[in-house]
């Protein structure tokens, strides 16, 4: 029998090394024939004897697999001494079978079906420290920098004080995210680009969320109060909009900036009179600006898809115009609003119709950053 054969079930032991505090065991488990059958043999003890195994293993084997278990494990696994191989020989056997042998190995009978969450702790614990790779840069405490580092950067890039945090917390007051369906009132400040990401102190990177938005935001770096204002129709004062850049510097970062230097200005475009340079930098930056979104102008993809409106003949205000129209068909709309991205609003096909959007008088005359 499995350590579990039923849907109910009941938590026991824990276990340190995979991060889980309980094994599953079938509520059937007592009056399976298997478990009687065991205590026919080695009365209360047999049965405690065999929850200790299945304790133990997930906290030292998580796979299930006890085949390198030699006498002194199992007595160690088991907390049998004098019967204790007599004990093992039982659970091997067909007729109880809380232990498989196949080709001389041993594992704990459907360990992985009943107790997959500490039999895949393994490849969790692996998939996390990726995960943190990618996040932090590094899973070594030696490259990650602690948030005091990162706000210290962070402040270097743009900052504020607590009277212009005030400012901008009595003028959304209610979080710019959930508008107040949590029931949270107090704000906290939300980094919309986070530090972790480079993102500036400055108030063009601060909107006021709820405790609970805040801590369920987790890779989003949407700029709320954009949404916010535009839903009512308010516009948020100019100091506060973010600068078309990435990070939302107000001062220049001490590295370089993340967009190549390489891609054509449009001032440069103009005065150069090359006019197949492609204005990549400031199409982005529009609708960044205009979507609180953090798109980049050097995305391959990006850069393919705008390219290809512009060899048809697309011109900068053209992209403006699909920019704008779109924006302010789709930025209220909770489905929609995703879609505003280059692979969409740029796409073949579709460019056209947005450019040439024909907009209601209720839409078109929205407030718009
Ligand atoms: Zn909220």
């Amino acid at each position: 029998m499995p350590a579990t054969t039923g849907a109910r079930r009941a938590a026991l032991f824990f276990c340190k090394a995979c991060m889980r505090k309980d094994i599953l065991v079938a509520l059937s488990f007592f009056n399976h024939h298997k478990t009687k059958r065991l205590h026919l043999m080695f009365g209360d003890s047999g049965i405690v004897a065999l929850m200790k195994l299945w304790a133990y293993c997930a906290e030292h084997c998580p796979t299930g697999e006890v085949s390198r278990f030699d006498e002194i494990e199992w007595k160690l696994a088991t907390g049998l001494d004098e019967n204790c191989l007599e004990f093992v020989e039982a659970l091997c056997s067909p007729a109880i079978s809380f232990v498989d042998v196949k080709n001389s190995n041993k594992y704990i009978h459907d360990w992985e079906e009943h107790n997959g969450w500490v039999f895949h702790s393994s490849t969790r614990k692996k998939i996390a420290q990726k995960a943190a790779s990618a996040k932090w840069g590094s899973t070594g405490s030696k490259n990650k920098l602690n948030r005091s580092q990162r706000m210290s950067d962070a402040k270097k890039k743009g900052n504020h004080s607590q009277i212009e945090w005030e400012e901008m917390r009595d003028f959304f007051k209610i979080c710019v995210k959930c508008c107040g369906d949590s029931g949270l009132t107090e704000l906290d400040r939300d980094h919309i680009i986070p530090l972790y990401k480079g993102g500036s102190h400055g108030l063009d990177n601060i909107q006021p969320l709820c405790a609970k938005c805040n801590s369920s935001k987790g890779w989003d770096t949407t700029d709320y109060r954009l949404i916010f204002c535009t839903s009512r129709n308010i516009k948020m004062p100019a100091k506060w909009v973010r600068s078309a850049g990435v990070n939302c510097n107000k001062t220049p970062a001490p590295s370089p900036s993340p967009i190549p230097s390489p891609i054509p200005s449009p001032k440069s475009k103009a005065l150069s009179g090359k006019p197949d340079e492609i204005p990549y930098q400031e199409i982005i930056e529009y609708l960044n600006t205009k979507t609180g979104k953090s798109y980049r102008a050097t995305s391959a993809d990006t850069r393919e898809h705008i390219a290809a409106r512009w060899k048809e003949g697309a011109t900068l205000a053209e992209f403006k115009k699909a920019i704008d129209n779109m924006t302010a068909k789709w930025m209220k709309d909770p489905e929609m609003c995703q879609y505003l991205r280059p692979a969409t609003l740029f796409a073949r096909g579709k460019f056209d119709g947005y450019v040439n959007q024909v907009l209601s008088k209720k839409v078109s005359e929205g407030v718009f950053l």
